[in-house]
């Protein structure tokens, strides 16, 4: 099994030869944390997985994700390490996610194990619960925003089919007949129709994806520019919210795809040549340390609820901190300028399996290890913290 594995200077220590000692490897590669560590240890780390180009290539595992992740849980299935997803991918609820997770992985993913681009929207709760309000993107953006408690929210399909002609292009897109009526179903009674035409859209925000680009920006400077009611006079911008900012990510084709950063800067260059002031946004997501600080309280909940059966004090101690936060990731510039900006305890490990293809670590945004896979990431992450083994 070749390692590939880099360090940054900094980071440099004496490692063995993993080439001298090929059966006692690959006899420890296949192990759990319990098997290799004791049962009575609560560990005092915790892992971020991201998951595009990580643990997933659109549907398919890849960099043999599904055994890394059983490594991290006993032979009875009970989680052992705590770990979460940290993304900034999304579309659907978490409580979704975490289940199509599971399916695809072969382990119990918990929904508070999953962290979206989007999940920071919760803390917004309080400022527009009953607000009306516009979710874009691809999959469930209205049943996202529903589930975290915005009370009076429709997505912008549906939003687009209450205004005729709003985008001329519609009947050349045969999709859209079928996308509108589907949302009309299931989100009538969130924001009745009829409200379109009278309530003000208070704030836009962009939950996934965009669909399609070209309705969307038309319909969004609508929004943007007449202060929340479309057919109006130029007006106050209202605030416009970003899940993430990711310029391109790793799908199945072969080289990058352009993501919501893109879509933003699509967003931004048409809407300040149509406005005399320049578009207001933000952007949530990795990097923004204050998303590695939010999975760091997460991954403490989540070390709390394990049992590892110690006394009480030690339950308290190991609380109260981490010694190290892994963070996974395929992206130099999402996942390991996040890590490096959150400090310590974080420390980044870049995968090849995605964004990232080099051979050497990455030039602007190095990380503190490079491996080829999460499967390795993971091999490494056990082997180092489980010191009893002395390797
Ligand atoms: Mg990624």
């Amino acid at each position: 099994m070749s390692f590939g594995i880099l360090r940054r200077a900094s980071q440099t220590r004496h490692r063995p030869n993993t080439k001298q000692l090929p059966s006692l490897l690959s006899l420890l590669f296949s192990r759990s944390f319990s098997q290799l560590c004791s049962q009575s240890q609560r560990p005092s780390f915790g892992i971020a997985f991201d998951i595009d180009g990580v643990v997933l290539r659109d549907h398919t595992p890849i960099g043999g994700s599904p055994l890394a992740l059983r490594r991290l849980y006993d032979d009875s299935g009970a989680l052992k390490i705590p770990y979460v997803f940290l993304t900034n991918g999304g579309g659907f609820r978490e409580s979704k996610r975490a289940l199509e997770l599971s399916e695809l992985l072969g382990v119990k993913i918990l929904p508070s194990q999953v962290l979206q681009g989007h999940s920071p929207f919760r803390q917004l709760v309080n400022r527009y619960e009953n607000e009306f309000i516009v979710a874009v993107g691809k999959g469930e953006p209205a049943a996202v925003m529903f589930e975290y408690g915005f009370k009076n929210v429709m997505s912008i399909d549906e939003y687009a089919s209450c205004f005729d002609d709003i985008d001329p292009l519609a009947k050349y897109k045969k999709w859209t007949t079928k996308l509108v009526t589907n949302q009309s179903s299931s989100f009538e009674q969130i924001a009745p129709r009829k409200s379109v035409y009278s309530q003000r859209v208070q704030a836009a925000f962009i939950v996934s994806d965009s669909v399609d680009w070209s309705r969307d920006i038309q319909v969004l400077c609508d929004i943007l520019r007449t202060g929340g009611l479309p057919e109006r006079e130029i007006g106050h911008q209202p605030p416009l919210y970003f899940a993430h900012d990711d310029l391109k990510y790793q799908a199945t084709f072969p080289s990058e795809r352009l993501g919501m950063g893109a879509f933003r800067i699509a967003l931004e260059s048409i809407f300040n040549r149509i406005h005399p002031n320049a578009l207001e946004y933000t952007s949530f997501g990795k990097p923004n340390p204050f998303v590695f600080k939010n999975a760091e309280t997460l991954l403490k909940q989540l070390a709390s609820s394990l049992d590892h059966e110690l006394p009480l004090v030690n339950h308290a101690i190991d609380e109260s901190h981490f010694k190290t936060l892994y963070m996974i990731g395929d992206n130099p510039s999402v996942d390991i300028k996040g890590a490096q900006q959150a400090g310590h305890p974080w420390f980044s490990i870049l995968t090849r399996t995605g964004v990232f293809k080099g051979k050497e670590n990455d030039a602007d945004f190095p990380a503190d290890l490079v491996v080829d896979t999460v499967e390795e990431a993971v091999d490494y992450i056990l082997r180092k913290e489980c010191t009893s083994l002395n390797l």
